[in-house]
């Protein structure tokens, strides 16, 4: 497993470091817009905790952190107006690990993007 570096900058932005643009908070996650947005809508949750990943954060969060980062899910899919519950259209969720995954920040992170149709998964076979 790699190694967390608190340097990386989702630690940065969650240490009040450097400035996000920040929808909704609970105790263990944080929710902002991405910088480079390629969706109508395009946000970010991260937990509090320093994990590198989702295999990493699955194995090691505690129950009230892995219950506190999916509600915040939720949540921003129900406020953004895409959830499916409330009569929205739906989004597409995505987390990247690692080298295969194509992962920049090594803070683990779910994408919540919506607003139009995302199209079918990409494939690179
Ligand atoms: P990933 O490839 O899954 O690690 O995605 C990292 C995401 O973080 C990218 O979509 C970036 O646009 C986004 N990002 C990088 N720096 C920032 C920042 N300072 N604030 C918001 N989003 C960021």
């Amino acid at each position: 497993m790699t190694a967390y570096d608190d340097q990386n900058i989702f630690a940065r932005i969650l240490r009040g470091e450097i400035p996000a643009d920040k929808v909704a908070e609970n105790d263990h996650a944080l929710a902002f817009r991405d910088i480079r947005p390629q969706a109508q809508v395009h946000l970010l949750v991260i937990p509090k905790g320093a994990y590198v990943s989702y295999d990493d954060f699955a194995a090691n969060a505690s129950d009230a952190e892995i219950v506190g980062f999916n509600r915040l899910v939720g949540q921003v899919a129900k406020d953004q107006g895409l959830s499916l519950a409330e009569g929205g259209k739906g989004f597409r969720a995505i987390t990247n690990a690692g080298e295969h995954g194509v992962q920049e920040v090594p803070h683990f992170h779910v994408h919540i993007m919506g607003g139009h149709n995302m199209g079918r998964m990409v494939s690179l076979l």
